[in-house]
């Protein structure tokens, strides 16, 4: 199937062909002609399917039909919310590239930037607004946008959004906007708290799946290292080195952890950076900028602040540590093997994380292959118990198992067998 079939009009062709996209990926195909026919689309797709064309072009598309040129100041006649900045400049640059044939002008209204430079923005008019839920409702609180004349609404990565807690700033920024309009929901994964926000945001949806709930992409090659805690950053070190990495993204559980990383990995000779939301909006902007152009190797994020990043191809990532909710495993690793590369997610686990391992294997339905021979002492990433579990999270249904006991092979302490080799018989770290 081509662009030229799913009814997009020249302007939009025009824009596509110029970023070298040939055939529409799955979800495009899917969701595009009935985003154009006015339905209300619930799409489960990952970020790296395509996602934000799919529902990009049908909305400039539909948007630019019934523009009124004379309309002046503009008014808001679509609303994207986004979970994280960063994701909505992704979606913000989105609309500009294959909007660019098209008189329409958008807005990015989110936390970390000016809020006078955004009043003054918005206060002009424009036809679109990309924005994070707390940030719009700032807006909303001085007046500064009125949401009454939204005819289109999407709600991106919603699954996120109700992670972070934003759902009652969604419920109350949907109440603003008017019944009678075009609802639009993404999301990674479609459990049944998404079903419920569906059933209430969106008007006799169509489900658009295009992978496998609960899939990874079938283009990314995934290994498992058993390795202990301590070992982890020098066999991080050893394996960017020893296969000279170019571009690697390695996932922390805290802030301070990534900062901690970055410090060693740069103390190793790799150039690094940290990505978290305690960073300055600025220097959040400066290490993905670095990062997307080479000048450095690494960056190590936490869950929240890579949320969303969409770098072309990116051929490696790595978990340092496990995510503590198996979901977000996917979301992680849907950042390589993106709209057809290839690439290949690397987990680091340690005996106290084997729990969460069989975790996010009864979510995937399979196993990851591990690699045996690490280099370093085996270690064994067998569940012997089942680790108490919380009641899952009333806001997102799920099971969070933060702060529970941890559960780990040997009862919390290591076994003999994995106890540190005395100093020198452990691997060196090629430089
Ligand atoms: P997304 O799922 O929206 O985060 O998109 C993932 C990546 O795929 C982005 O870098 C897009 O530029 C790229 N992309 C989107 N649609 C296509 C397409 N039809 N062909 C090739 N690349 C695409």
């Amino acid at each position: 199937m081509s662009f030229e079939q799913l009814g997009l009009t020249v302007e939009l062709l025009k824009a596509v062909a110029e970023q070298g996209y040939i055939t529409p990926t799955p979800v495009q195909q899917k969701a595009i002609p009935l985003i154009l026919e006015g339905r209300d689309v619930l799409a489960g797709a990952q970020t790296g399917t395509g996602k934000t064309a799919s529902f990009t072009l049908p909305l400039l598309q539909r948007l630019a039909e019934n523009s009124d040129p004379h309309q002046k100041p503009r008014r808001v006649r679509a609303l994207i919310l986004v979970p994280t900045r960063e994701l909505a400049a992704q979606v913000y640059e989105s609309i500009l590239t294959y909007g660019k044939h098209l008189p329409l002008h958008a807005e990015a209204v989110v936390g970390g930037s000016s809020i006078g430079v955004q009043t003054r923005q918005l206060r002009r008019g424009c036809d679109i607004v990309v924005a994070t839920p707390g940030r719009l409702i700032d807006h909303l609180q001085q007046r500064n946008i009125n949401l009454s004349t939204v005819e289109i609404l999407v709600l991106d990565e919603a699954d996120r959004m109700l992670d972070m807690g934003f759902m009652p700033d969604v419920q109350r920024i949907m109440s603003l906007i008017p019944k009678q309009r075009q609802s639009l929901l993404f999301s990674a994964t479609v459990p049944d708290t998404i079903k419920a926000l569906a059933a209430s945001a969106l008007n006799n949806p169509v489900a658009v799946e295009v992978a496998r709930q609960n899939a990874t992409a079938d283009n990314v090659s995934e290994l498992v290292y058993g390795i202990n805690r301590e070992y982890k950053r020098e066999l991080l070190s050893y394996l960017i080195g020893s296969n000279n990495w170019r571009q690697v993204l390695v996932f922390v559980r805290t802030k301070h952890g990534a900062d901690r990383l970055e410090k060693q990995l740069i103390e190793d000779g790799i150039r690094t950076a940290a990505l978290h939301g305690d960073k300055t909006q600025g220097a959040r902007n400066k290490a993905l900028e670095y990062f997307k152009s080479g000048k450095v190797t690494v960056l190590v994020a936490t869950d929240i602040a890579a949320r969303g990043l969409d770098i072309d191809e990116l051929p490696h990532v790595v978990n340092f540590d496990l995510p503590q909710v198996p979901e977000d495993y996917i979301h992680r690793i849907g950042r390589t093997g993106r709209a057809g590369s290839s690439g290949q997610a690397l987990s680091l686990v340690c005996p106290e994380e084997s729990w969460l391992l069989a975790e996010i294997e009864k979510l995937l339905k399979r196993q990851i292959p591990c690699v045996a021979d690490t280099g370093y002492e085996p270690v064994s990433l067998k569940v012997m118990d089942a680790p108490k579990k919380r009641a899952p999270d009333k806001a997102t249904g799920k099971k969070d198992y933060r702060h529970t006991k941890k559960n780990t092979t040997h009862g919390g302490k290591p076994a003999q067998s994995e106890k540190r080799k005395p100093h020198g018989e452990k691997r060196k770290v090629k430089k």
